[in-house]
């Protein structure tokens, strides 16, 4: 984060906001701007990337399902606006200490073993954070800390790309704690933790669009949307973020219900064409609720 902050220390706070008297690496001065920088670079990303997302590639006959709420997208929003800024009170702290010169972040790369080091940073940041997260949010659905924490993000049953960061504060702090608990124990170049960071919400973003293809050579492995999407609705299944390894290793393994034709998009392409064949027909809806096949109770 200090090449953020030195960035926007030049060309923006200290012409145009601080009193030039006040030092660039005074504390409550780097506070202060990282908490601005950060909820701006969040709240930009989350909106851009979450609009496209929206408009691009979520499905929106999925708006059709019955477990879709009543005003979710603006609901999602809200919720994601009100909790970003609490999210960034612990995360600044972390920053901070890796402004600070605590954390493991370099700036310089030398060939040859320095590009051979990043290509292996990249990849153990990745395993890494994909195996923390996997068991952070499993313990999210332990049933003591579920309904304080966890729960709220899991009212969206299928959820939309606004969904992504629809957390509460807590929960999205703790799922965002192995991105930084990172470059603190392993060294990492800071343009390659940088632009992981936005990977990540990039990423996290894409497992709730509601396209739920994955080409069939990855499907074993890849964690996508359809698996997601199956964790929202049956809650103990699928808690990975990248990969399926963990959920393999821990049990918790689904095949997405996407990937047998019994997804929450076959449903509502059934619904509709029995709707079409039988206008006053809606039996099929409430017979799949009652037998349980599109939700599990939490
Ligand atoms: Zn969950
Ligand atoms: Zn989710």
């Amino acid at each position: 984060m200090d090449y953020v902050l030195n960035i926007t220390d030049y060309y923006f706070f200290t012409p145009y906001v601080y009193p030039s008297t006040w030092p660039e690496d005074d504390i409550f001065r780097q506070t202060i701007s990282l908490l601005i920088v950060s909820n701006l670079g969040a709240f930009v990303l989350y909106f851009f990337c979450a609009t496209l997302s929206y408009y691009f590639i979520f499905d929106h006959s999925l708006m059709k399902h019955p477990q879709f709420l009543k005003n979710q997208v603006s609901r999602e929003i809200k919720f994601t606006v009100q909790s970003m800024p609490y999210i960034s009170i612990p995360t600044v702290a972390l920053f901070l200490l890796e402004v600070k010169g605590y954390s493991k972040l370099y700036d310089d790369i030398e060939f040859p073993h320095g590009w051979l080091h990043l290509i292996v940073s990249v990849i153990s940041f990745i395993f890494f954070t994909d195996m923390l997260i996997y068991w952070i949010h499993r313990g999210l659905h332990h049933k003591l800390v579920y309904k304080h924490i966890h729960k709220p993000h899991h009212m969206w049953k299928i959820p939309t790309p606004f969904a992504s960061h629809a957390f509460h504060p807590l929960d999205g702090f703790l799922q965002s704690l192995p991105y930084h608990i990172y470059p603190f124990l392993f060294p990492l170049h800071k343009l390659v933790y940088l632009g992981l960071y936005i990977f990540v919400n990039i990423w996290t973003i894409s497992i709730h669009d509601g396209d739920f293809r994955v080409p069939r050579i990855f499907r074993p492995f890849i964690n996508g949307s359809a698996h997601h999407t199956d964790h929202h609705l049956f809650f103990d299944y699928n808690y990975g973020q990248y990969f399926t390894l963990w959920d393999r290793i821990g049990g918790s393994f689904k095949n997405p219900s996407s990937f047998e034709g019994k997804g929450p998009l076959s449903y509502v392409k059934n619904v509709s064409e029995q709707k079409c064949s039988n206008p006053s027909e809606n039996g099929y809806r409430n017979d799949k609720l009652s037998n349980g096949e599109l939700t599990k109770k939490e």
